[in-house]
């Protein structure tokens, strides 16, 4: 017997009160793009629930594609059977033969929404108890935690048996938050960040800045690979690619080494919020990480965060670095943050970069360059493209090495 159907249970979005409806909207919206490559599925919802009829699709490729799906507090795979009490008798006795070990308790919990079954919820459980001692001498019942809770759900187009609670990704259908730009660089740090702000509902563009011939077409190339990764929670991510060289160029001939990463980084975060501005994006997220590097001390931070006013999600920033990258390898993005190409910062970076960086100190170097100048042309420049859930990852990267 397969499974017919997967029952969805919605995750936080059932306290949203007036909310509600446009929550459930978007996770159908999401639950069909993300599960676009299986043709036959049917999915459809209401206030309380989802379900996905399965039409001889694969079970186990859907479930595993489901538990990526932001917004689900748990999931149970069922199976149809006729609204007759014989037949959901065998399909009771047929699970529990095949689920039987030494030993093993079970339940039956019945639920009946269809009000007119000629059979109510006790007289059910009894029956269908009944039916699996007849298959199964030696089998206990057992009220409270037994290790098989069998579901019966009588509705008036079928009756629905699970006995499998599967754990959802649990946070908010991306896109309800609104949206942000992620500052995403080749690293670790930053599509855990992005992987995170998605888990909040957050829907993300992908803002990547590089500096050719400094940085190769191997570092571009990963950056789009980790984005490629971070579609399977949404389905499409805008990569938006920022030509830096100039910048980095004018900096290096103007300003102190120590002081190379304090106004790189300026800089960048003032391009970000422009192209956040141009798109309507809501808040900006980095992969920074308290104390991790120079330019992440809280000085640092402040001398950085001057030039906007708008919010920036840092979602690791209390987070150590073995905590960071245990979320990587979950997500498996991983393996590709640790390719050795080296991004703009890095090639960039002075010996011994400024810890604590004196503002006064910083604007009077940004006084040498055209600092609006650099700006508009960085943003006129950028090269956007999407990057879809359903492509084959990318296979250029072996030829690059
Ligand atoms: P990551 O592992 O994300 O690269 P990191 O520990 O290397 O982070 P930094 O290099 O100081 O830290 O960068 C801090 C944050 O600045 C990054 O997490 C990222 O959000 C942003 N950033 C750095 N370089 C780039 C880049 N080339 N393009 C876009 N964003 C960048
Ligand atoms: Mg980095």
């Amino acid at each position: 017997m397969e499974y017919s159907e997967i029952l969805i249970r919605y995750g936080e979005l059932s306290t949203k009160g007036k909310n509600k409806n446009r929550f459930v909207g978007r996770l159908l919206t999401n639950l069909r793009c993300s599960l676009a490559g299986y043709s036959r599925l049917k999915i459809t919802g209401d206030r309380d629930r989802a379900h996905i009829l399965l039409n001889g699709e694969n079970p186990a490729a859907v479930i595993a594609d489901l538990k990526k799906v932001f917004g689900i507090q748990n999931f149970s795979p069922a199976l149809k059977v006729d609204r007759q009490i014989s037949a959901i008798k065998a399909a009771v006795q047929e699970i529990m033969q095949k689920l039987y070990q030494d030993g093993m308790t079970f339940k039956i919990s019945t639920k009946r929404s269809d009000h007119d079954f000629e059979y109510g919820t006790y007289e059910l459980n009894e029956l269908l108890g009944n039916a699996v001692f007849d298959v199964l001498p030696n089998i206990k019942a057992k009220m409270k935690q037994p290790d098989v809770n069998l579901q019966v759900e009588i509705r008036s187009d079928g009756v629905f048996i699970s006995y499998e609670t599967i754990k959802g990704a649990l946070g908010l259908p991306v896109g309800t938050s609104g949206k942000g730009m992620l500052m995403l660089s080749g690293g670790i740090d930053s599509p855990v960040a992005g992987y995170l702000a998605m888990k909040r509902g957050v829907e993300i563009e992908a803002v990547h800045f590089a500096s050719p011939p400094y940085t190769s077409d191997g570092a571009l190339l990963k950056a789009k690979d980790l984005t490629h990764k971070l579609t399977a929670y949404t389905g499409g991510i805008k990569f938006i690619e920022v030509p830096f060289t100039e910048i980095q160029e004018t900096i290096r001939q103007k300003a102190p080494q120590a002081y190379l990463m304090t106004l790189t980084r300026r800089f960048m975060l003032r391009i970000v919020d422009e192209i956040r501005a141009l798109r309507r994006g809501l808040v900006i997220i980095n992969g920074e990480s308290l104390g991790q590097v120079a330019s992440q001390t809280l000085e640092s931070m402040q001398a950085i965060n001057e030039v906007t006013t708008t919010p920036i999600i840092r979602p690791v920033v209390t987070m150590d670095k073995t905590e960071i990258i245990s979320i990587s390898e979950a997500i498996d993005t991983f393996d590709i943050s640790i390719r050795p190409f080296e991004d703009c910062c890095t090639i960039f970076a002075p010996a011994s970069p400024k810890t604590k960086p004196n503002l006064a100190h910083v604007h009077s170097y940004e006084a040498r360059m055209d600092v609006d100048g650099l700006v508009a042309r960085a943003v006129s420049g950028i090269k956007i493209e999407t990057i879809k859930a359903q492509a084959a990852e990318n296979e250029e990267f072996e030829g690059l090495l």
